[in-house]
């Protein structure tokens, strides 16, 4: 048995047969365990790479056979069978890409920098197949003949959009073409995403005397000190670049010297001189996807990139943004004043800048509405954050959740429960994994170890949640801020659209849907942590286990539109840029100095950078399923609004009713239907835009007129895939 990788799998492929007998390797293997999970315990890196090997070869078998098939197409010889065809392959790719970005060994950089173009090769193989396309085509054509039902025709449906979507019905020097960037974009793309863990990692910002610690919270000096154990520190306490270690840090610090040294550490990730640089990967990435949306005949990426969501045009998306940036710059620049006349009272003699506004707007809040995050920290213990999520999921769906001991994990730190339907039979498991730790990618995402589907029986998925929280102290149990508790119930959300998945094909299941209708079910979810009714329960006090006070419950909800200018500032100018970078038809040669352009265009007041600077932007480089599409998140919030109030009309939040239609035709209901149709069947009309601006508190802001998007750019002559994505926080 060859073992030792490309060779083998190249030999195999040329072949075109698989001769040899499936090497010993726990992830080819039947899992045979409990709930037919992986066998972590088992796996180890050097199995991946023979695993890949074998897969693909026996996914491209299963290919070659579906297209060489010599009766005519129909549904179950050549739909069907693209749906049972790869699925040891997406088992391996789950599997890998879930650790490799989790518990990732070093070994696992190479293996992706590896694997990534030959899996883009091979999805090439697939949606650029001429006699498979013909085949596909041949079934859509005589669609209505073939007495499928509303199910398989969308099945159909969007196989052939993924076909056209990747270019099958283009010439063959075109097709090469596209293989060729496709293959490259996952490289350089792969890369990407390791340059921003490369110097997450690399930075550690070291608390040497008892100065250094001056004005953080007694949960932060515990939290750093645990970064500095963790890390076999001679000093005591180190702050990270995790988005939960820093960004408390610039809350809290009263060492302007220090938050600036952290801030800019935190804001240069990618950009630094030598191997981990990102930027002359951006501009190589942004210049092949406007390439690859050219030949497909698109004028631009975003174009062609939106052409297969709600939004369906640049110009749509950037409405939205538009629609929001006017009233936000207004509301920052009030914030900005009232944080510089703080900053003035305290007799600083500086203009506010970015490593100032979570320290002043932090004081700010405890001055108007009397309230600290150190108040309510305590009240928000992780698993009582768990279980609020948890009973949520009951009251609206009936689900129960089981602990489980019996399945080893990747990681000590990972946990599972198996989640029970209303009639007590299992509907899926559920996997939380909440800690930071270096070898993990910093923000918060859910994804999938196994997907829904029911073609050949029921497979019940397998969906985990990610988070990067701070470690407590030895003995303390975690706890979070409210920020961090809404991040946890979102992700969540994700993670129900996978579990209560009820379709038959893989193809339509759980989140497989337009990028910007996959954060209504996420974002919707957030709403049941801001009731009274559930944080009385479940916010409860990690020392005393009393409730959270009524009125601290009351202010810590007011507070909920606070700072609401610098947040929708601060997103809808990634956003904004990720649009704008996008949507040109010559791209940027320079995306740093784009974006430095674009935001001064934008009039993005300088304290109030985005949330991601480009060199690090994930989602829209590292793995590129938000590129153009970043703006998705305040497009699933108009749903997300507009659908809450659906129940706060009704005057009951769990309202049986609408909750049975929320869960039948979003949750359940993946990619069975366009989104607005979705949408329109669980409110009963379509959404209103106007409850998006009332819910941050911006509805009414009177904008200044300086602040329109103006571009106007020369436009030329004018001359996609449905991905298997994780998805991730904000
Ligand atoms: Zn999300």
């Amino acid at each position: 048995m060859v073992t030792d990788g490309h060779v083998s799998a190249i030999g195999k492929l040329e072949h075109g047969v698989v001769t040899e007998i499936q090497p010993n390797n726990p992830l080819l293997d039947h899992w045979t365990g409990p709930f037919e999970a992986p066998p972590f315990g088992g796996i180890e890196a050097a199995h991946f790479r023979p695993a890949f090997d074998w897969a693909l070869a026996e996914a491209r078998e299963e290919i070659a056979a579906i297209a060489a098939n010599p009766a005519p197409a129909t549904f179950e010889n050549t739909i069907e069978a693209l749906e049972r065809s790869g699925r040891k392959l997406n088992r391996v790719s789950a599997v890998f890409f879930n650790l490799a970005r989790t518990d990732g060994a070093p070994e696992f950089e190479a293996i992706e920098r590896e694997i990534a173009p030959l899996l883009a090769r091979h999805r090439n193989e697939v949606f650029l197949n001429s006699s498979l396309f013909a085949r596909v085509d041949a079934l859509l054509r005589k669609r209505d003949a073939l007495g499928l039902n509303s199910e398989q025709a969308r099945v159909l449906d969007r196989y052939h959009v993924a076909f056209t979507r990747a270019g099958a019905g283009l010439a063959d020097e075109v097709k090469r073409r596209l293989t060729e960037i496709a293959e490259r974009l996952a490289v350089i793309e792969a890369r990407f995403g390791q340059n921003v863990l490369h110097d997450e990692k690399s930075y550690l910002l070291v608390l040497e005397t008892p100065h250094d610690l001056e004005g953080l919270p007694d949960w932060l000096v515990a939290s750093a000190a645990r970064n500095a154990l963790d890390r076999s520190l001679k000093a005591k306490h180190a702050i990270t670049l995790a988005r939960s270690s820093v960004e408390p840090f610039l809350q809290f610090s009263a060492r302007r010297d220090l938050r600036e040294k952290a801030f800019a550490a935190w804001a240069a990730r990618g950009e630094h001189e030598g191997p981990t640089d990102n930027r002359e990967i951006m501009n190589e990435i942004v210049r092949l996807r406007a390439e690859r949306a050219r030949l497909m005949g698109y004028e631009s990426f975003a174009r062609f990139r939106l052409a297969d969501t709600m939004a369906k045009t640049p110009e749509a998306a950037r409405a939205l943004l538009q629609s929001a940036w006017a009233p936000a710059l207004a509301r920052a620049r009030e914030e900005e004043a009232s944080l510089q006349d703080l900053a003035a009272e305290e007799g600083g003699n500086f203009k506010i800048e970015p490593w100032d506004w979570r320290y002043y707007a932090e004081k700010l809040r405890r001055r108007r509405f009397d309230i600290d995050e150190d108040e309510i920290k305590p009240y928000l213990q992780l698993d009582k954050m768990i279980e609020a999520a948890f009973f949520v999921a009951n009251r609206l769906f009936g689900l129960n959740f089981i602990e489980r001991s019996d399945i080893p994990l990747y990681h000590a730190d990972a946990r599972s429960w198996t989640v029970l339907g209303p009639n007590g039979a299992p509907v899926a498991l559920f996997l939380g994994d909440y800690f930071a730790r270096p070898s993990k990618r910093s923000g918060a995402w859910a994804s999938a170890f196994r997907r829904q589907e029911k073609l050949d029986g029921p497979v019940l998925p397998i969906i985990v949640n990610v988070l990067n929280l701070a470690k407590s102290s030895e003995g303390e149990p975690p706890l979070m801020s409210f920020e961090e508790a809404k991040t946890l119930f979102h992700e969540f959300g994700h993670a129900l659209h996978g579990m209560l998945s009820n379709v038959i094909y893989p193809l339509l299941a759980g989140t497989n849907v337009a990028t910007d209708f996959v954060e209504f079910p996420s974002q919707i979810y957030e709403r049941w942590l801001e009731r009274p009714e559930v944080l009385r329960r479940f916010a409860l006090h990690h020392e005393s286990g009393a409730p959270m006070p009524e009125a601290l419950i009351e202010r810590l909800l007011k507070t909920q539109t606070f700072n609401q200018g610098f947040a929708t500032v601060e997103y809808a100018a990634s956003a904004l840029v990720d649009l704008g970078l996008h949507a040109d038809p010559e791209p940027p040669l320079d995306v740093v100095a784009f974006e430095r352009q674009e935001l001064k265009a934008l009039g993005c007041p300088e304290a109030i950078p985005p949330r991601h600077r480009v060199a690090h932007f994930q989602h829209i480089f590292g793995g590129a399923s938000y590129a153009a599409a970043y703006y998705a998140y305040l497009w699933s919030e108009i749903l997300d609004a507009d659908g809450f109030e659906a129940f706060e009309e009704r005057g009951d939040v769990f309202d049986p009713a609408l909750a049975e239609r929320l869960r039948e035709s979003i949750y359940a209901a993946g990619n069975l239907r366009d989104p607005d149709v979705a949408y329109a069947l669980f409110r009963g009309r379509p959404p209103k835009p106007d409850a998006l601006l009332t819910k941050r508190g911006l509805a009414g802001v009177a904008a200044e007129s300086s602040t329109l998007i103006h571009r106007r750019r020369p436009r030329r002559v004018p001359c996609s895939f449905g991905a298997d994505r994780g998805f991730s926080e904000l």
